[in-house]
C-alpha cells in the first residue's frame, strides 16, 4: 500500500520541527528515513503511526485518508529498538496478543502464528520465555508481533540500535528479506547510513525537520545533493 504525506507540520510548544514536508512511499517499497540525532526521524514516524496527531498536512495509505484516525485503526505497526515484549508470556502467546485483542477463533490463530514464526525463523521458540532469547531472537518476536495482523504499512525505529555488530548484520538481511517476501511497505528510520544503503529501496536524508533529498542509494552516493548529503553518506567533494 502506498503512503503519502503532503505538507506535514510538527510543532512543540512554539517551536516548529518540521515544516510542510512530502514524502511518498511506493507500495511494497522500503525506504530509509536517515538523518542526524534530532533531525526529526521519529516525529515523522510518530505522525505515521498515529502516536502524535500532526498540526498540518495530510497522510494518506493508498487512497484512503488516514490524517485523523486513530493509532489502532491506521493498519501500521511499529517496531521499536526495545522490543517491548510481555516477559511474562511466551513467544506464541505474544504473538498472538494483537489477534487476541481482535477477538479472532483458537484455529485462526494458531494457523497465523504458525505462518509468521516459520517466516521470521522462529517456529522452534514458540514455548520459550522473552528473557530465554537472544537479542536477535526478541527483535525477530517482535517483528512476528508486528507482522502478524498484516498491517498495510510497517515502521521501523532504529530497530537494530540495541544489537551487538554481528547480530546487527544478520538482522539487516533477515529484516530487508521478510519485507521481500511480504511485500510490505516499510519505513526504516536510522542515523546509520550503512544500515540504510544496504536495506533499502530508496533514502530520504533528513536535516532540521526537512528532507534533503531524496533518492536511491546508488544516486545519493554518487549524485548528493549538496556538501551535507556528501558529508552524511560519506563521499565529501
Ligand atoms: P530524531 O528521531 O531524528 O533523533 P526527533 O524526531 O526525536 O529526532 O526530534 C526532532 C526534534 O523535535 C528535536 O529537536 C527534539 O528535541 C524535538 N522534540 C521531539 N519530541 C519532543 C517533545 N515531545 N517535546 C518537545 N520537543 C520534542
Ligand atoms: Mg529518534
Amino acid at each position: 500500500m502506498e503512503l503519502i504525506l503532503s505538507k506535514f507540520t510538527k510543532r512543540f510548544g512554539a517551536t516548529t520541527v518540521i515544516s510542510e514536508m512530502d514524502l511518498h512511499v511506493g507500495a511494497g517499497e522500503m525506504l530509509a528515513l536517515l538523518g542526524p540525532s534530532g533531525c526529526g526521524k521519529s516525529t515523522t514516524l510518530f505522525a505515521i503511526c498515529g502516536i502524535h496527531r500532526m498540526d498540518g498536512g495530510s497522510l494518506h495509505f493508498g487512497d484512503r485518508d488516514v490524517t485523523t484516525l486513530p493509532a489502532q485503526r491506521r493498519s501500521v505497526k511499529v517496531v521499536f529498538q526495545n522490543y517491548a515484549l510481555y516477559p511474562h508470556m511466551s513467544v506464541s502467546d505474544n504473538i498472538a496478543f494483537p489477534l487476541r485483542v481482535k477477538r479472532h477463533d483458537r484455529a485462526t490463530i494458531t494457523r497465523k502464528v504458525g505462518a509468521i514464526a516459520e517466516l521470521v525463523h522462529i517456529g522452534e521458540l514458540l514455548d520459550r520465555k522473552p528473557a530465554q532469547l537472544s537479542g536477535g531472537q526478541q527483535q525477530r518476536v517482535a517483528l512476528a508481533r508486528a507482522m502478524v495482523r498484516e498491517p498495510d504499512v510497517l515502521l521501523l525505529d532504529e530497530p537494530l540500535a540495541n544489537l551487538d555488530a554481528k547480530l546487527r548484520l544478520e538482522m539487516r538481511t533477515e529484516i530487508r528479506r521478510v519485507q521481500r517476501e511480504t511485500g510490505i511497505t516499510a519505513i526504516l528510520v536510522t542515523h546509520d547510513q550503512v544500515e540504510a544503503m544496504s536495506m533499502c529501496d530508496r533514502i530520504a536524508l533528513m536535516r532540521a525537520g526537512q528532507i534533503e533529498q531524496l533518492a536511491t542509494p546508488v544516486q545519493m552516493y554518487e549524485n548528493p545533493a549538496n556538501q551535507f548529503v556528501a558529508g552524511f553518506m560519506g563521499n565529501p567533494p
